[in-house]
């Protein structure tokens, strides 16, 4: 069975069983959500439920034909996780309850995560927002970021299997300003990056000077 038909699922390294991933946007929960996963996971006997960097939560050793009934049980929306698209955003908590934070990285972050969650692209994407330029939400390795700072949001960002640091492309921008240009930038890597093509890698391939320049018009 392919992972299309599985909606979604990770085969694992025993080549048997698939993880699945509940789409969890910001890595907020609540007490309805987790009991849903717990209650599906004693249920089927998964034997591992794991956080992941991205603020998801794993659900790892399902065989394959308990796939659907557990998305069935859960009854919550699939989180994507092998499809070369936008996978998710993830945020830390900034001004909402965060002394250091200087931007609100949790409205931002639910903005991005409502207009790119889920956008085809060439290769596989995750957006990181951080309240303060400690960078929790690992703005600069993720294929693009933003940090707060007191004037607004610096932007940039990076990622995939050979990552580099972001560049910073923007400084000191708004709300409105960081989501038109994720929109600029998903739109020209789109456009021009080879199938399955890490942002990484195109922006190494063709120079962030060329990207400041398609976005930055
Ligand atoms: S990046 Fe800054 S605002 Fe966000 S959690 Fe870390 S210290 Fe707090």
């Amino acid at each position: 069975m392919s992972e299309q038909e599985l909606n979604g699922a990770i085969l694992q390294r025993d080549k048997r069983t698939y993880a699945i991933v509940p789409r969890t946007p910001l890595g907020l929960v609540t007490p309805e959500i987790l009991e849903s996963i717990a209650r599906a996971a004693r249920k089927f006997d998964i034997p591992i439920i794991k956080i992941t960097s991205g603020q998801r939560i794993a659900l790892v050793g399902i065989e394959p034909d308990k796939v659907a009934d557990v998305w069935q049980d859960m009854a919550l929306e699939v989180g994507r996780a092998v499809e070369p698209c936008m996978h998710y955003v993830q945020a830390c908590p900034g001004t909402e309850v965060c002394k250091f934070g200087q931007q609100d990285s949790l409205g931002l972050g639910a903005r991005l995560d409502k207009e790119f969650v889920g956008m085809e692209l060439p290769g596989k994407a995750k957006i990181g927002v951080s309240g303060c330029p400690m960078n929790c939400g690992e703005s600069y390795v993720r294929d693009f970021g933003c940090f707060g700072k007191k004037n607004g949001w610096t932007v940039g960002g990076n990622a995939g299997a050979k990552p580099r640091i972001g560049d910073v492309i923007a400084e000191d921008v708004s709300d409105d300003e960081v989501v038109a240009l994720a929109a600029k930038y998903f739109d020209y890597y789109k456009a021009n990056a080879k199938p399955k093509e890490r942002t990484s890698k195109f922006v190494n391939r063709v120079g962030i000077e060329e990207v400041k320049k398609a976005i930055l018009c």
